[in-house]
């Protein structure tokens, strides 16, 4: 393991609680960051945001700038999804995660995020990485499809070397050899990563397994292992979304989930 005096477990000692306003990562009590792939439109935001609300989420998410691997697949609204996102804030109190993939953008982002999400293929864009490392907005880092968890808690360390300390580390499945699922969901990560850091550790169950009837079991697995939280995609209509439906539960099925995540949580000593 290479020397990260910043983030390793024994730089600290106790796990670092990441505040966001009224709300946190890390500690006894569960984060649920949940709502849809991409923001596409008024009516679809508002719509899931008060649906994940309502069933116990307390971030929304929601890209405005989308990193699709085809250039002729829906990019995202931007700045009109950053006007949703304000808009969805204002009137749920969900605080909003939201993805960041240029520096250029960091201001207008800044705005309206509460947490800056740095996406999987990002992970080791070391520009972008310096430049949220200077920022005083918390960073959730999801790590590289094709990343090491030493990679990973590295970029970290990257970001905590800048002067941002607020990162929460997030484990979204690994490309494997394995096709039937979208990735592989690597719950090996949640202990590793506790044990040789002091930062919170949430888990993508969406993009983890591609199928939405995967998620809730995923999701009562990540908390199992230790996780500290999880990020769930939602739609109010997964068979008409523009981006990742396959993947998103209905406000139904989420709350559904959160009722079987639960005693899970009860079960590991952590409130939900
Ligand atoms: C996302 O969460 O919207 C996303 C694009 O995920 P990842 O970066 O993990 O692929
Ligand atoms: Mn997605």
């Amino acid at each position: 393991m290479n020397f990260m005096p910043l983030t390793a477990r024994k730089a600290r000692g106790e796990g670092t609680i990441v505040r966001v306003g009224d709300q946190q990562v890390g500690g006894l009590r569960l984060t649920v960051i949940a709502g849809p792939c991409a923001v596409e439109s008024e009516e679809q935001l508002l719509a899931t945001a008060r649906a994940v609300k309502g069933a116990g989420a307390m971030f929304l998410r929601g890209g405005a700038y989308k990193p699709r691997t085809s250039p002729y697949e829906f990019q995202g609204l931007r700045e009109e999804a950053l006007r949703m996102l304000a808009l969805a804030k204002a009137e749920t109190g969900l605080k909003v995660v939201t993805e960041l993939m240029d520096a250029r953008h960091l201001e207008k982002v800044g705005e309206v995020a509460d947490v800056f999400q740095i996406g999987s293929r990002n992970m080791q864009n070391f520009t972008l990485l310096d430049e949220v490392g200077r920022c005083v907005k918390p960073v959730l880092l999801k790590r590289g499809m094709a990343a090491t968890l030493e990679e990973l808690l590295l970029a970290a360390e990257r970001i905590a070397a800048g002067g941002n300390r607020d990162i929460i580390l997030c484990e979204r499945g690994i490309r494997t050899f394995e096709t039937a699922t979208r990735n592989t969901l690597d719950l090996n990560a949640v202990p590793y990563l506790k044990r040789w850091s002091h930062l919170p550790v949430i888990v993508d169950p969406s993009h983890g397994t591609g199928h939405w009837w995967m998620v809730p079991h995923l999701a009562r697995a990540a908390v199992a292992v230790g996780a500290d939280g999880i990020i769930v995609e939602v739609h109010f209509q997964p068979e008409n979304a523009l981006c990742d439906g396959f993947q998103s539960l209905t406000p139904a099925s989420f709350e559904r989930m959160m009722g079987e995540v639960r005693p899970v949580a009860e079960a590991m000593g952590r409130e939900l």
